[in-house]
């Protein structure tokens, strides 16, 4: 039999390689990871965590603000300073930085702090040798990827975000899905004369219509929306950006942010010399298994397009080494996964939009409520929220489970367990609700739209 120098390669220490690495050494696998860039990947250095201190930092305007109406005084004049958010978040993504790699190292795990590249089906080059492993697996994530227009040089993409130097005055964002609605979100309650361009006339492609719609109304009230647009050109005089819409429109700013999808990063990993199988987007084509083509070969997280979710790399990745060292032979589940967009207010769903289930070949049911929270009746914010069962007619299983309202995917993740048992709407009916709460109108709800 070959003997190889490591039982498995992992490129990229993100949330996919890191659980892989970690899982696979406590089976008793000799394992390595290849890192160029930093410990934790997108989720922990440019994504869910320093964006979702971002938005705490965001809902103290509304925390401020809504404080009058139960009595406080002065609050409305507290201020912002953006340069000590950020020095702030760096201390906390250091941290957690090391937390990561002391992961690896208290596992026995060998670290590259540097580029590896595929060199055939058992072996990558890296820091200048040749290293063998039995298997490799591919977890080097994705990128921003910005379309080509005049001037789209001048925008800038959720990366540099995280390490502005000062807050701009005016900000355009361009994009309609996740990245764009939570940023534009952020920048509106920050204070920054905020504008979303989005090609589409609801935001967030792929959720249920009633909560585009609904969250496309309420985000109008804190920033310019230009919807059913685009931009086709950015020019620059002296430092300030005028950016020119399909519509004929021009807006100035001091700031352009394209969140305009993520593209995975397999360009010069060598996979030229092995037999994977690419997309058209460059994404690693993989079987039930994680597998490529390249039997030897697998591959997790964003780099295989399915879903780009933090939880969903950790689960794949902790599947392959659970099937590769512990003979564990599980699938994933891609149904009910909950997910949650952190715009103001957040949006949380599980299971299928009414679009989705009618597509699917369900006759559908559909209970809506739009109300205000308890809070909002002294504090006065026109904020509202919006929550949706899915149900299917035939069996009386909800299907769906769409929240938006503040800490939507608190709410929401325990109702993903109860989809995953297969619970329907007489099992929420005769579950008692909590008073006075937003959650219990998920289990009151009698009348069908
Ligand atoms: P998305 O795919 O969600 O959104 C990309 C947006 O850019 C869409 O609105 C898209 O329009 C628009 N777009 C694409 N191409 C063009 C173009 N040529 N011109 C103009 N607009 C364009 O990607 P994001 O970058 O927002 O996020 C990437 C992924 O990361 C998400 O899909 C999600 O899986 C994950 N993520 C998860 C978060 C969470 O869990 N809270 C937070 C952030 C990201 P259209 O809709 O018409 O296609």
């Amino acid at each position: 039999m070959q003997d190889f120098d490591f039982d498995l390669f992992v490129i990229g220490a993100g949330s996919g390689g890191v659980r892989a690495s970690r899982i696979a050494a406590s089976h008793g696998a000799k394992v390595a990871v290849a890192e160029e860039r930093y410990f934790g990947g997108t989720c922990v250095n440019v994504g869910c965590v320093p964006k979702k201190l971002f938005s705490y930092a965001a809902h103290f305007h509304d925390d401020f603000a809504d404080s009058a109406g139960f009595g406080w005084t002065g609050a409305t004049k507290a201020t912002f300073d953006w340069p000590t958010l950020v020095r702030n978040k760096d201390i906390e993504i250091k941290r957690l930085n090391g937390i990561y790699k002391s992961i690896l190292d208290n596992n026995a795990v060998t670290i590259y702090e540097s580029r590896a590249r595929i060199s055939g089906p058992n072996s990558v080059v890296v820091d200048g040798q040749t290293v063998t492993a039995k298997y490799i697996m591919v977890a080097v994530g994705g990128w921003p990827w910005v379309p080509e227009f005049p001037g789209s040089d001048y925008a800038v993409s959720s990366n540099e975000i995280f390490e502005l130097e000062q807050l701009p005055e005016r900000i355009v964002v361009l994009g309609g899905g996740y990245i764009a609605v939570e940023f534009a979100s952020i920048f509106a309650r920050l204070g920054v004369e905020t504008h979303l361009v989005y090609r589409r006339d609801q935001l967030l492609k792929g959720f249920d219509d009633e909560v585009r719609e609904f969250i496309t109304a309420e985000m109008s009230r804190d920033m310019t929306l230009h919807m059913s647009d685009d931009i086709t050109q950015i020019d620059k005089n002296n430092n300030e950006l005028q950016v020119k819409l399909q519509s004929g429109g021009e807006i100035r700013a001091d700031l352009v942010m394209a969140a305009t999808g993520r593209r995975p990063l397999t360009s010069d990993l060598g996979l030229d010399n092995v037999n994977v199988q690419l997309s058209s987007t460059g994404g690693i084509e993989v079987n039930d298994d994680y597998q490529t083509s390249e039997p030897s070969i697998y591959a997790v997280g964003d780099v295989i397009e399915r879903m780009e979710l933090t939880p969903v790399a950790l689960a794949e990745g902790q599947l392959v080494a659970r099937k590769l060292f512990a003979g564990a032979n599980q699938a994933l589940s891609y149904d009910n996964i909950a997910t949650a967009v952190f715009c103001h207010p957040n949006i949380s769903t599980v299971g299928l939009s009414e679009q989705q289930a009618e597509s699917a070949g369900y006759q559908v049911d559909c209970y809506v409520s739009q109300f205000r929270q308890l809070k909002h009746t002294l504090s006065g914010n026109a904020e509202k929220s919006f929550i949706k069962l899915v149900v299917d007619q035939e069996s009386d299983r909800v299907l769906g489970v769409h929240v938006v309202a503040p800490d939507a995917g608190e709410v929401v993740q325990g109702f993903a367990v109860a989809l995953n048992c297969g619970a329907t709407k007489a099992d929420f009916d005769r579950t008692i609700g909590i008073h006075p709460t937003m959650a219990e109108e998920l289990v009151t709800m009698r009348t069908k739209r």
